[in-house]
């Protein structure tokens, strides 16, 4: 039986393309999403992918997301933790609610999701979680102390989890992404992603596809042995 993998926010952008990319190598796939029905239905038609709307945010949904996943397709056996979202603004001017939204998806997405799925993995011996961090977590970001703690929170629950998990063959790991050309880096000024690009050593955006293949290699069997690392994607623009 084919291997069922969650991916959170995976109806858009790098999620989707993780998607697309954990289908072909043989997984059962299935897509959540926050609210946006239209791009769900798309993902749906062209991909044949199993898409359940929840707020990953919200502990009472997740846990009912993963348990009806379970009975509807199988026990779930990867977590890529994918979902997120900015409010950005300075501290002078960010809102608690801008706040308390940010860390609530990204960062209590992945608790949450983890504590629905680790246990069945605990129980199966396998386990695969891939956590999708961020550059702005790595180096911090101007107008961004929501989304950079979040993301920064995501590689310290990476590195705690993944002691917990080594012992029954499970695996906890984040990618780092850089700036990647989606609907989230469209809604960027025209001029501060000129001056994003060019610090890019690379010299260009990286493309979601790029993500995914690092999120296929550590859910693979071949990943056994890397837990609790940061994989950056990144044309290069951090190093360290
Ligand atoms: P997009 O904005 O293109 O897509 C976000 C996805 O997350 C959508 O499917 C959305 O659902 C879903 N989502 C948002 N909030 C929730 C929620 N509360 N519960 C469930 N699903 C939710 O994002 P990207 O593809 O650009 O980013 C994906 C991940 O990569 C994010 O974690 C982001 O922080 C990270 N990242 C992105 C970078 C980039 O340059 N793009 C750089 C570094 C990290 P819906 O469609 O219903 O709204």
């Amino acid at each position: 039986m084919a291997r069922v993998a969650i991916v959170t926010g995976g109806t858009r952008g790098i999620g989707r393309a993780i998607c697309e990319t954990l289908k072909s190598d043989g997984f059962t796939v299935v897509a959540n999403y926050a609210g946006n029905d239209e791009a769900a239905r798309e993902c749906a038609e062209e991909t044949g992918i199993h898409c359940y709307k929840w707020d990953v945010g919200n502990h009472e949904d997740a846990m009912a997301g993963c348990i009806k996943v379970a009975e509807e397709v199988g026990p779930v056996d990867v977590v890529v933790n994918n979902a997120g979202i900015t409010r950005d603004g300075t501290l002078l001017r960010m809102s608690y609610e801008d706040w308390h939204d940010v860390m609530r998806v990204n960062l209590g997405g992945c608790f949450n999701m983890a504590k629905a799925c680790f246990p069945g993995m605990k129980e199966r011996g396998w386990g695969r979680i891939v956590n999708i961090g961020s550059i702005n977590g790595q180096a911090g970001q101007y107008g961004q102390v929501n989304y950079a703690a979040a993301k920064s929170g995501i590689h310290g629950f990476t590195k705690a989890l993944a002691q917990e998990g080594a012992r029954f063959n499970i695996t906890v790991n984040a990618i780092a992404p850089g700036y990647i050309d989606t609907d989230m880096v469209a809604a960027v000024p025209e001029q501060v992603l000129e001056k994003i690009v060019a610090k890019i050593p690379v010299g260009r955006l990286g493309h979601a596809e790029e993500i995914a293949r690092g999120v296929s290699f550590l859910c693979s069997d071949d990943a056994g042995f890397v837990t609790g690392s940061t994989m950056s994607i990144n044309g290069g623009q951090h190093m360290y």
